[in-house]
């Protein structure tokens, strides 16, 4: 989903290695909720998934760097750092689709209310997410997850082509 993101935010007129850089970082983000660090991921679901606390962490990361990128005439910069918290704060959106069938808790501290959006075909894997078990089980959910987030990506992939493809046209005829 993050590469997802990325495609449809990255300034298009970059090198190849500097958008696998930017897809790379927006990657990372969109995994952030579930990083393994104290009082965050999986340990505090609550802190860790919460729209309030991902919103602010988001902002403060993404209001500076916006401005010092700016200042520094990245093309481009509000754009992309805009797409990065998206990226970041997807997860959230994502994990509501899971089938855990309680919802997703995302109002901490204000509430305990919880959101489910659930997707019957999309599991949450046995064991833990590093070292899954290796049965048809597991295999038929990373298929599904492939067929899905790959479709998603292929999709964005052709979308944004023809965008800048029509938009170059343009400028050319122009
Ligand atoms: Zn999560």
């Amino acid at each position: 989903m993050g590469a997802t993101v990325a495609v449809a935010f990255l300034p298009w007129k970059t090198g190849f290695l500097k958008k696998i850089a930017v897809m790379a970082v927006f990657v990372f983000l969109a995994n952030l909720p579930d990083a393994p660090v104290p009082w965050w991921g999986h340990t505090r679901y609550d802190i860790s998934h919460s729209i309030f606390v991902n919103g602010l962490l988001a902002a403060a990361v993404a209001v500076p760097l916006a401005f010092y990128l700016r200042s520094r005439r990245v093309a481009g910069a509000g754009t992309l750092v805009a797409g990065g918290a998206l990226a970041w704060l997807s997860h959230l959106l994502l994990d509501t689709f899971y089938n855990h069938g309680k919802g997703l808790a995302v109002f901490w501290p204000f509430g305990s209310g919880r959101v489910a959006l659930p997707v019957p075909w999309f599991k949450t894997l046995n064991g833990h997410p590093l070292l899954p078990q290796i049965d048809a089980y597991t295999a038929r959910l990373y298929l599904i997850e492939m067929a899905f987030y790959g479709t998603l990506f292929a999709l964005a992939l052709v979308i944004r082509w023809l965008i800048e493809r029509r938009f170059s046209r343009r400028t050319a005829a122009g």
